[in-house]
């Protein structure tokens, strides 16, 4: 089953209103950062609510209607701080909502890039879990976690900074992408705008909960998947090595393998795992990549190949967490 364990700290919405004005960690509050804080603390209550009605609109990727609903929601708290709002609809192929978008235009700083979805992988034929408080700084609840906390930290902050009159000269995109956890494909189309909006700005900060409670995540791994095919002349084993007939797929899987290895393992930041790999005269790998099959002989060279990592592959990033406790 698919019971997840989810929770949310309140401790974080005060954590993250320091984000924007903080230039170090533990580094004495000012006083705008205290105005801040005092208004998270003052405003807990109408933050937990639009977390509760939030996470009690289903919004599983697939549910088109409930993740217009959770955006509509959260695009009215925000029209309300002077955002602009827009909702980028995806192509009717791709089967998606599409995303909430909301832009600040103020006269100076950095332009900030502030990252949130409104989906959760849970459906609407999965068990409804509803926002249920266990103690007083956790709860439970379907995407409480991961992540529309975030979504309500992210509000809550610029609700914060709006109250205090830093909001004003800032600008601010805040996108909440609808199909985060099952992005539409093909990708290029389905992050076409974001990636854009993105690269009119000088700061990302993505608010989902990777870096565990009470820490900001200021970079992310990136990932991509891989397959190496090959295929290579058979014959009988008398004539491997040969010009005419080669090595044969295993050993080029082997070569080329080892190849990546050699010349890639001491990338910084960088790691890649072959996770399945069949060889043989007659291969298979299910579509998922998870599970394959081969038969050969010891006295026919490999015809065939295929190596594939089981999930995720790795390309060079960076990764850092900002802690603001
Ligand atoms: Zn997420």
């Amino acid at each position: 089953m698919y019971v997840i364990f989810v929770f949310f700290s309140m401790r974080k919405l005060l954590l993250c209103c320091g984000l924007f004005v903080a230039t170090q960690t533990h580094a004495q509050l000012t006083s705008s950062e205290e105005k801040l804080i005092a208004y998270v603390n003052a405003h807990l209550d109408p933050a937990l609510q639009l977390l509760t009605n939030s996470v009690n609109s289903n919004s599983g990727t697939l549910n088109i209607e409930g993740v217009k609903k959770v955006g509509a929601l959260y695009a009215a708290d925000l029209q309300k701080l002077g955002f602009a709002i827009e909702w980028v609809n995806e192509p009717d192929s791709l089967h998606r909502a599409g995303h909430l978008v909301a832009t600040h235009i103020g006269k100076k700083g950095k332009k900030l890039f502030l990252i949130g979805h409104l989906d959760t992988v849970f459906e609407p034929d999965m068990p409804a879990g509803p926002y249920t408080v266990l103690n007083d700084s956790t709860a439970t609840g379907q995407g409480v976690n991961d992540m529309k906390g975030g979504d309500v930290v992210m509000i809550t902050a610029l609700q914060a900074l709006n109250a205090t009159g830093q909001l004003k000269d800032m600008n601010v995109i805040a996108y909440f992408t609808g199909d985060e956890e099952r992005s539409g494909t093909p990708h290029q189309l389905a992050r076409r705008d974001f990636i854009a909006r993105a690269k009119t700005c000088d700061i990302a900060l993505g608010f989902e909960s990777a870096g565990g409670l009470d820490h900001v995540v200021a970079a992310r791994r990136g990932a991509s998947s891989w397959v190496v095919d090959i295929t290579a002349t058979s014959g009988h084993s008398a004539m491997i090595f040969s010009d005419k007939y080669g090595d044969g797929a295993i050993y080029e899987a082997a070569r080329i393998l080892n190849t990546f290895r050699e010349q890639l393992s001491s990338e910084q930041y960088l790691t890649f795992n072959p996770g399945l790999i069949v060889g043989g005269s007659e291969i298979s790998v299910d579509p998922q990549g998870a599970h394959g099959s081969a038969s050969g002989k010891s006295n026919i060279i490999s015809p065939a190949a295929k190596v594939s990592e089981l999930r995720r592959s790795v390309v060079p990033s960076s990764s850092s967490f900002a802690t603001f406790a």
